[in-house]
C-alpha cells in the first residue's frame, strides 16, 4: 500500500489500491478520514516519530507497527517513508506499508515450535532449561527463600503400550499424562510450577518454593496416586505407573545441568527399588553410580587380564563332619580397584553381556578342579562341586544345556558331581519355561539347589513345585537362629518341609558352634560357613579340608 500526505496540513492526498484493499476503505474514505484515524492511540507516538525522522533526513527506516482497518482489525504492517516535493514544490510523505500478517503468524508458530513440545504443547526441553535458568538465577539473590524441586519423572508401560498397542496409543498416553499432570498443577497450591515434556516419556514438574522433603514426599506421592489411575484411550483402559527422582535447589551453587542429572540419578534409584516410586537425590547416590560405572568398564577385559580366579568353600556333613561338597565362588582382583566381592560386581554384569562369559568361565574352571582333585586324591576329593547360575544364564536355554554337556565332557567328570544353585530370588523373577529347562538338565543327571531360600518372596509350599534336589537356607536365618525364638521356629519348619520333600538341606554362613549344634539338632544335613572352612583356591583346597571330629564335636 502507498499513501501520500501532506506535511503541512497533515491532510491525506491520495492512497493506492492495494492501502485501501488492505484497511478496508477507498480512496475517498481514506483521504476523507486522515492517516491518524487508521493508527491505533497506542501507535501514535510511534507515527509521530516516523515523521520526525522524515523532516529531519528525509526519510524513514522500515518500522514494525500495527494499522487499524475500518472495522476494527489490527493489521500487522511493515512501513517505510520519505520526503518528496509536489510539482507545486509543497513537502509531502509518502509511507509504503506491507502487510506482514502471514510473517507475523509464522513467526509466532515458530517461537511456539522453539519452546513446546508438539505432541503435548507441554513447555520443551529448551523451554524447561530457561525456566531452570531463571529459578536458579532467582536463588543467587539474598532474600529468594526456600530453594526449588526438580521432579523427573518416567512411565513404566510407556515402551509396552508403543510395542503392543501401537504409537498412535503411545501418543495418545503420553497426552493424557501430560492433561493429567496439566490439571494437577492448576489449582492455587501448585501456583508458578512448571510441567515440561523433556522428550520420549520423561516429563518434568519444576516446583518453586518445594524443598522440605516432608513436603516433597507428600506432593510426590500425591502426584504418584494422581498417575496411577487408569488411562482411557479410545476403548482401551491403560494402567501406567511413573517413577520419579527428585533434586531439591537449596542454593546458588546448583546448576541446571547438574539438577537434571543429579535427578536422573534419583530416578535411577527409584527404578532399581521398584516401579513407581519416589527418590529423593543425596550425594552418595552419585558415587554408587560412578563406582557402578567404574566397575561395569572395568568388567570389560577382566578375564582376558587374568583378573578372575575361582576358590571353594566346603559344604560339610553335620552329623559326620566329613566334606560333601564344595561350592565354586568367583573372585575378582582389579589392578586398580582391589578386590571387588562378586556380591557387587555380578549383579553390574547381569546388566550386560559380561555375566554370560564369566559364567561360562567359573563353570569351566569348577569341573576342570574336580577332575583335578580326583585324579591327585580319590579319597579326599570332594564328591561334587556346586557353581553358581545366573538368571540370565537360565535365559540361554538350549545354549546353557550344550555348554555344561560340553564342560562336563571336557573334564570328564559325570553330571552327578556337578550341582547348579539358582537363589530363590531369581527363581521366583523366571518365566515358566525355566522350569522345563531345569527337568532337562536334570534328566542329564546334574543335581540343582535352591540359593539363599528365605530371602525371596516364595513359601514353603513353593518347594514342592520345583525340581530342587537340594534347599540352601539363607545366612540370615542361621545368623538369628541362637538370637530369635521365631527364627527358630520357622528354620525348624523349614528343615522338616525340605527333608520331607526329599531334598537335602544346607545352612548357610555357619560360624558359630552354637549354631551349628543348633541346626543339628533341628535335622538339618549339611552345612557352609566360616565355622567349617573359609573359601580358599582349587590347589589348597584338600589341605584346607575341615577335621571332621572338630565339626562333629
Ligand atoms: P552365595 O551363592 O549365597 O554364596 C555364599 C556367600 O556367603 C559367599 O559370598 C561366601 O563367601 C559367603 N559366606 C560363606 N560362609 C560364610 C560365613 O560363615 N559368614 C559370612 N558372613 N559369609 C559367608 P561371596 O563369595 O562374596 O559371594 C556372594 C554371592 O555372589 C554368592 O552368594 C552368589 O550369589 C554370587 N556369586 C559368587 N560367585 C558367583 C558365580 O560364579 N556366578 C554367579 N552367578 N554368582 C556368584
Ligand atoms: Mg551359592
Ligand atoms: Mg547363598
Amino acid at each position: 500500500g502507498i499513501s501520500l500526505v501532506d506535511m503541512t496540513t497533515g491532510q491525506a492526498v491520495d492512497a493506492n489500491q492495494a492501502l485501501c484493499r488492505m484497511l478496508k476503505t477507498t480512496r475517498e474514505g481514506f483521504i476523507g478520514l486522515g492517516p491518524m484515524s487508521f493508527t491505533p492511540p497506542e501507535q501514535q507516538d510511534v507515527r509521530n516519530r516516523m515523521y520526525r525522522e522524515v523532516v529531519e533526513q528525509g526519510f524513514h527506516e522500515p518500522w514494525e507497527m500495527e494499522l487499524q482497518r475500518t472495522d476494527g482489525v489490527r493489521v500487522p504492517v511493515l512501513r517505510s517513508g520519505g520526503r518528496v516535493l509536489s510539482t507545486d514544490g509543497r513537502p509531502h510523505v509518502w509511507a509504503v506499508v506491507q502487510d506482514i500478517t502471514v510473517m507475523k503468524s509464522v513467526e509466532h508458530q515458530l517461537r511456539i515450535a522453539a519452546t513446546r513440545d508438539s505432541l503435548t504443547g507441554l513447555p520443551n526441553r529448551h523451554e524447561l532449561g530457561m525456566r531452570l535458568h531463571t529459578l536458579v538465577a532467582q536463588l543467587q539473590q539474598p532474600e529468594s527463600g526456600s530453594g526449588f524441586s526438580l521432579m523427573l519423572l518416567d512411565f513404566d508401560r510407556f515402551k509396552f503400550v508403543n510395542d503392543t498397542l501401537g504409537h498412535a496409543a503411545g501418543d495418545g498416553l503420553l497426552k493424557a499424562v501430560s492433561e493429567r499432570l496439566t490439571a494437577w498443577i492448576s489449582d492455587a497450591e501448585h501456583q508458578g510450577w512448571t510441567v515440561a515434556r523433556l522428550g520420549g516419556d520423561e516429563f518434568v514438574v519444576l516446583a518453586p518454593g518445594l524443598s522440605s522433603p516432608d513436603r516433597i514426599h507428600r506432593e510426590g506421592e500425591r502426584l504418584l496416586m494422581a498417575l496411577a489411575e487408569p488411562y482411557r484411550l479410545d476403548d482401551k483402559v491403560i494402567r501406567s505407573t511413573a517413577s520419579i527422582g527428585v533434586a531439591v535447589a537449596y542454593g546458588p551453587q546448583a546448576t541446571p545441568d547438574d539438577l537434571l542429572r543429579d535427578a536422573d540419578i534419583a530416578m535411577y534409584e527409584a527404578k532399581q527399588a521398584g516401579r513407581g516410586g519416589m527418590v529423593i537425590f543425596d550425594a552418595q547416590m552419585r558415587e554408587r553410580l560412578q563406582r557402578r560405572v567404574q566397575i561395569e568398564h572395568a568388567l570389560h577385559g577382566a578375564l582376558a587380564a587374568g583378573q578372575m580366579r575361582v576358590v571353594y568353600q566346603p559344604i560339610v556333613d553335620l552329623s559326620s563332619g566329613e566334606t560333601a561338597s564344595v561350592e565354586a565362588l568367583v573372585r575378582w582382583n582389579h589392578p586398580v580397584m582391589g578386590e571387588v566381592s562378586p556380591a557387587e560386581f555380578i549383579p553390574i554384569a547381569e546388566d550386560g553381556p559380561q555375566i554370560l562369559a564369566v559364567g561360562e568361565w567359573v563353570l569351566r574352571q569348577a569341573c576342570h578342579q574336580w577332575a583335578r582333585w580326583q585324579d591327585e586324591a580319590p579319597q579326599r576329593a570332594p564328591a561334587s562341586v556346586s557353581v553358581n547360575l545366573s538368571r540370565v544364564q537360565l535365559a540361554q536355554g538350549e545354549r546353557l544345556l550344550e555348554i555344561v554337556t560340553d564342560a562336563l565332557a571336557t573334564a570328564g567328570m559325570p553330571a552327578e558331581a556337578l550341582q547348579l544353585e539358582i537363589t530363590e530370588r531369581e527363581m521366583m523373577r523366571q518365566p515358566a519355561n525355566t522350569v522345563e529347562l531345569m527337568r532337562a538338565l536334570r534328566a542329564r543327571g546334574v543335581k540343582l539347589a535352591m540359593d539363599d531360600f528365605g530371602t525371596g518372596a516364595s513359601s514353603l509350599g513353593c518347594l514342592r513345585e520345583y525340581p530342587f534336589d537340594t534347599i540352601k537356607i539363607d545366612k540370615s536365618f542361621v545368623t538369628n537362629l541362637t538370637r530369635d525364638p521365631d527364627v527358630l521356629a520357622v528354620a525348624s519348619a523349614t528343615v522338616t518341609v525340605i527333608e520331607n520333600l526329599g531334598m537335602k538341606s544346607v545352612a548357610e554362613g555357619v560360624e558359630e558352634v552354637g549354631e551349628m549344634a543348633v541346626l543339628q539338632g533341628l535335622g538339618c544335613r549339611f552345612g557352609q560357613g566360616w565355622l567349617f572352612g573359609r573359601p580358599v583356591a582349587g590347589d589348597r583346597l584338600l589341605d584346607a579340608l575341615p577335621v571332621p571330629q572338630v565339626a562333629g564335636g
